[in-house]
């Protein structure tokens, strides 16, 4: 844990979020500002920063991060009509929080082209 990561706050319960999904790898909650009608992130529990500090040994860890989106998305009900995952990486990327995470976008059409 850090001290000033809002998602590592989040996954020891010391900050609030409506927490959909947790065990000892992985957390799961609600976006604070949806951008669809659902929204959530799934993130690891220990700290990583982004995809640029991802280790070969953390490849069941993030594939982990894929299958709760997948029941996440089936609790939703968005399995059938579809939904986005999107990690964003560094400034370019639109990354604000610097605690990896995937988010799960879904219940309206998407808009594309992306970027
Ligand atoms: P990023 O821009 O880093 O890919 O995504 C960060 C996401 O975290 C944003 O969609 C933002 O709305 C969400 N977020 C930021 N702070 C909080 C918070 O304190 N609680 C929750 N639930 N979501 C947050
Ligand atoms: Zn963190």
């Amino acid at each position: 844990m850090t001290d000033s990561c809002i998602f590592c706050k989040i996954v020891s319960k010391a900050a609030r979020a409506t927490i959909l999904y947790q065990d000892e790898q992985v957390t799961a909650f609600r976006d604070a500002h949806p951008v669809a009608p659902t929204h959530s992130l799934i993130v690891p529990n220990r700290h990583i920063e982004s995809v640029n500090v991802l280790e070969p040994e953390d490849e069941p860890l993030i594939g982990q991060l894929f299958t709760v989106a997948r029941k996440l998305a089936e609790a939703e009900g968005i399995t059938k009509g579809g939904y986005r995952l999107i990690t964003n990486t560094g400034a370019n990327g639109g990354q604000t929080v610097f605690h990896l995470h995937l988010h799960l976008i879904g219940g309206q059409r998407m808009k594309y082209p992306m970027g």
